[in-house]
Parts: C-alpha cells; structure tokens; sequence
C-alpha cells in the first residue's frame, strides 16, 4: 500500500497514469478536479458555486478541496491513495500533510510528470477531440485560451510545489514526454520500491 501524488501541469498525464494503477493496484484515484465536475453536475450547492471558476481555467478555494480530500481519507481496503490534481498549492500540501497524520498514514512519493510545455496544448485539443469522437462531454476548459490561464496558474500556485516536495525528500521526477506505457513503468518502479 502506498499512498502517492502525482504533479505535474494539465495535460501531463496524471489521470491517464492513475486510472491505469486503479486497474492494476487496487488504488484509489482522488481526483480533485473529477469531484468538482460531478458536484456540479449533480447540481449540489458547492457545484453551483465553483462552475464559473472551473470553466475560467482558475483555482477555487483550498477549503472546498481540502474538504473534498478529507471525506475520503477514511476509505480503507485498497492499495493505496493517488491524489491527482491535489495538492495545487502550498496551503493544500501543508493541509495534506496534516490530515495524513490524523489518519495515521503517509505519503510514499511525490511523482513530477516532467513535460514540454508547448506539448501540452496540442494535448488538451486533441483531448477534447478525442472526447467530442467518443461522444463524450467535452471539457469546458479544454480549450487552448482557458488552457493558457490554467498553464499560469499552474506555474504560480503549483509549481512552487515541486521545491516543497524536494526539500522533503518524497520528489521523484519521471519524463512525462515518454511514450504512456513508459511512463507507467517508471511509476512502477517507484511504487515497487516504496
Ligand atoms: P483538473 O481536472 O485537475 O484539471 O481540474 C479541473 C479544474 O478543477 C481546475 O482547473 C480547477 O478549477 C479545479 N481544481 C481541481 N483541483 C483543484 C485543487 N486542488 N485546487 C483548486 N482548484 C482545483
């Protein structure tokens, strides 16, 4: 059981990453951004209050998600939690690292999806493409110009993260532009030895 993180910019990786692991480890994907979605299609009144917020590509408030993460901390019998999309800033990390504690348990590793910017846009369309092919609901922010915003936002909230997790010790970086079988491979490994 280990319990890991995965960072890295939008488009890098990490949902396609932690739904393979949820397949073959039993883990559990606490996606951040996957919560909000459904609250606000389930039209809850915290949906409701982050929609704008979600379709404009910003951050919303470190209470709601830590919120989130909270309430299913308790989950038990898995092989381990994997926070996608969380934590996005500093707050949220120290919030983390908090309620690990409570709960009795720890983090293994912080996995850094190491990726080429400008790939990232060509990414996010064709994630739209692909979706819209599928039939499948196309991500409002999905876009190249609220894409940009969440690029920044990124850089300004999150990436500050990266020297957080060094400095702990728990940062592993692992290239993100690897073709995705590779980059589940080198996941393994870090998952294998923790
Ligand atoms: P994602 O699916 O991780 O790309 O997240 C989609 C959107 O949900 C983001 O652009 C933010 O608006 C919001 N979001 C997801 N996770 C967080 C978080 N940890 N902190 C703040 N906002 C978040």
């Amino acid at each position: 059981m280990a319990n890991i993180i995965l960072l890295g910019p939008p488009g890098a990786g990490k949902g396609t990453q932690a739904a393979k692991l949820v397949e073959a480890r039993g883990m559990i994907q606490l996606s951040t951004g996957d919560m909000l979605r459904a609250a606000r299609t389930s039209g809850t009144e915290m949906g409701r209050k982050v929609a704008a917020v979600l379709d404009a590509g910003g951050l919303v408030t470190d209470e709601i998600v830590i919120g989130l993460i909270d309430e299913q901390l308790g989950r038990t019998g898995h092989g381990g939690f994997i926070f996608d999309g969380f934590p996005r800033t500093l707050k949220q990390a120290d919030a983390l690292g908090e309620l690990l504690a409570r709960k009795g348990l720890k983090l293994d590793a912080v996995i850094e999806l190491v990726v080429d910017d400008t790939a990232l846009v060509g990414r996010i369309v064709n994630r739209a493409e692909e979706a819209k092919a599928a039939g499948q609901p196309v991500r409002k922010d999905d876009t190249p110009e609220v894409f940009e915003v969440r690029l920044r936002e990124y850089y300004k909230n999150t990436a500050p993260l990266i020297g957080y997790y060094w400095a702990t010790r728990d940062l592993v970086q692992i290239d993100g532009m690897a073709d995705m079988p590779v980059v589940a491979v080198a996941i393994a490994k870090v998952l294998d030895k923790a």
